[in-house]
């Protein structure tokens, strides 16, 4: 009898965000594995055994919920967000991929989530209205020069951006270079969003310009989005403006 490992996502923290098919896996799990901080936002069941894990351990987390798995247990493996983007799903392929020949066979189900861009952008509006594309800033697993080319070809080609794992203690410069980055292609007035720990208690969310943009407003749960020359904002009296990007005019910066 082989096992099944479900990767679920669990929205960025609003538990009205976490999908039913979401809360059955999680139900359903006889073992939970994760990072220790998504772990917690669990509510702990009976019978349940929790291996909760560092967030760095990718790769030994996927190895050991699929090792779980393969004697035969139910195992969910929780993410934020959505577990396809920037997250577990790909790290379990891999290990798949690079594993016994046994894993191959077991019942491997991808449960997706509300990601984080997603969840920012309903925020203020619709700035992911028209073509956009996701990078993450973390230059753990690429090197720079591919993310300053990304970031070229991207904001040059006209997309809106949104913008993963902008900053952190180990990585505290990179931000402010990607900022300097787009100045060069985008008008200083382009709309960029601040959203940070969406659908969590202490949630902030944050409208400015590519001009005053500052690598200090963000931390290493925010998400950024990036305008393109076409996004603009909708004054409203007494509530915060609307962000768009239209689905028709211009084409690229
Ligand atoms: N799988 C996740 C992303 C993991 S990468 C998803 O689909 O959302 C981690 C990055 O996601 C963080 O650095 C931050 O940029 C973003 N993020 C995750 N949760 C967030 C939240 N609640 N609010 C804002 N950004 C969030």
């Amino acid at each position: 009898m082989s096992g099944r490992l479900a990767v679920v996502g669990l929205g960025p923290g609003d538990a009205r965000w976490l999908t039913p098919e979401a809360e059955v896996a999680l139900a359903e799990a006889e073992a939970l594995y994760g990072y220790a901080g998504y772990l917690d936002r669990v509510p702990p069941r009976a019978g349940q055994s929790r291996h909760p894990s560092d967030n760095r351990e990718e790769q030994a987390r996927a190895r050991a919920a699929l090792a779980a798995a393969a004697t035969g247990a139910k195992v969910a493996l929780v993410t934020a967000g959505d577990p396809g983007v920037f997250a577990m799903a790909a790290a379990v392929c891999e290990a798949i991929e690079h594993g016994p020949a046994a894993w191959r066979s077991l019942d491997v189900a991808m449960i997706p989530g509300v990601t984080a861009m997603l969840a920012v952008a309903a925020r203020v509006g619709a700035p992911l209205g028209h073509d956009f594309c996701a990078l993450s800033l973390s230059d753990n697993l690429k090197p720079w020069e591919t993310i300053e080319r990304r970031l070229d070809a991207a904001a040059g080609a006209g997309f809106v951006l949104a913008l993963y794992n902008p900053i952190s203690r180990a990585r505290p410069w990179q931000l402010g270079k990607a900022f300097e980055l787009l100045r060069r292609h985008l008008p200083g007035a382009t709309p960029v969003v601040f959203g940070r720990a969406v659908g969590r208690t202490d949630e902030r969310v944050m409208i400015t310009t590519l001009l005053e943009a500052d690598a200090v407003q963000a931390d290493m749960a925010t998400l950024i989005i990036v305008g393109s020359a076409a996004t603009r904002l909708v004054a409203r009296p007494d509530l915060p403006p609307l962000v768009y990007t239209p689905r028709a005019g211009e084409a690229s910066a």
